[in-house]
């Protein structure tokens, strides 16, 4: 079994990759809840919709997120009534959401609905959101101010500067049943290229999940989600800095620390392989812009080759 620790579209698009290369039943993936909002009392789970959407092939194919073929007549409708809408939600994506949130009202665990939602969809893989608990990203600015991370993301538009970010509600929470087991049992665990301050970090946070992945006998390898000191897409640029990282491949090879054991970084950074082998995990460059799926197929092949590579020391 392969795990692989999940955010949004930078590991949608590598999921996709990893589909092709093995069963899509040998995958599990744990996925980022931090990000997740309630807006018209509806919950909503944007990187578990993101991931679903890519594998289930309805995502729309240039913003790279949400439904193709989307339509908003819910939210013109919406308008009349006055609503701050700065969370604009289209009426496909709400029929999952109207879904989730009945399922959720009747006492359903978010990882039973998650299973639900993707299997409507055709998702081959097994998604687990990393916890059935409440927790929330905030993000306290410069000023002092805690926003929610969607409030900072697509409100603010990433704007403010960024003084510190934690896990809301992480202390209390538990990883969602299967996470423990998904990471104990696997072959390989996968840390996709994902944010790593509010995607992976918030997925680290949850007591229990950090534990595992250092007691798990499998090699843990990370994909860089920085090419050439820049995001592929994103603000982890922003976010960074706010953790003491720098925005380099070789910086978020060190802020994960001693929790991998390859890093995989993009041909683009080949330069920087030999110091980030000397000081830590095994390191290898390879093509990782994964606009298509044959790169995304052939990096995530590169991600389990060095995988057993490791296993065999
Ligand atoms: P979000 O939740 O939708 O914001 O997406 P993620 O949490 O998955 O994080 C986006 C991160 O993935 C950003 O830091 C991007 O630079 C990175 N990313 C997106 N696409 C790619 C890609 O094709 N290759 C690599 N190496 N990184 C990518
Ligand atoms: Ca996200």
């Amino acid at each position: 079994m392969y795990t692989v620790l999940a955010g949004g579209v930078g590991a949608a698009r590598f999921l996709r990759g990893l589909s092709a290369a093995v069963a899509p039943d040998q995958i599990a993936a744990i996925v980022n809840v931090g990000d997740d909002l309630t807006r018209f009392g509806l919950r909503i789970c944007p990187d578990l919709d993101s991931i679903t959407y890519w594998l289930g092939g309805v995502v729309h194919p240039q913003q790279q997120w949400g439904r193709a073929d989307e339509r908003f007549t819910v939210a013109e409708e919406l308008a009349r009534f006055g609503h701050d809408d700065w969370f604009t939600l289209g009426d496909r994506d709400l029929a999952v959401h109207l879904h989730r949130s009945m399922r959720l009202a009747q006492g359903v665990p978010l990882s039973v609905v998650t299973e639900e939602v993707a299997a409507a969809f055709g998702v081959p893989i097994r998604l687990i959101p990393a916890t059935d608990d409440p927790v929330a990203t905030v993000i306290t600015t410069a000023d002092g101010t805690d926003l929610h991370f969607q409030e900072y993301w697509v409100r603010e538009r990433a704007q403010p500067p960024v003084a510190s970010v934690q896990l809301d509600g992480a202390e209390a929470a538990r990883p969602a049943p299967g996470v423990v087991e998904a990471l104990m049992g696997a072959d390989a665990v996968l840390i996709a290229p994902s944010n790593p301050v509010v995607s992976i970090d918030t997925i680290l946070a949850i007591p229990g999940i950090r534990e595992a992945i250092a007691a798990t006998e499998a090699p843990v390898v990370g994909v860089s989600p920085i090419i050439g000191g820049e995001v592929v897409r994103g603000m982890a640029h922003r976010l960074l800095p706010a953790v003491g990282a720098e925005v380099s491949a070789a910086g978020v090879a060190a802020h994960y620390g001693d929790l991998i054991d390859g890093w995989v970084i993009d041909e683009r950074d080949a330069e920087s392989r030999a110091a980030i082998s000397a000081s830590g995990p095994v390191c290898v460059a390879t093509d990782t812009i994964m606009d298509d799926v044959e790169v995304a197929a052939s990096l995530a092949r590169t991600c389990l080759a060095l995988a057993s590579d490791l296993a065999a020391r």
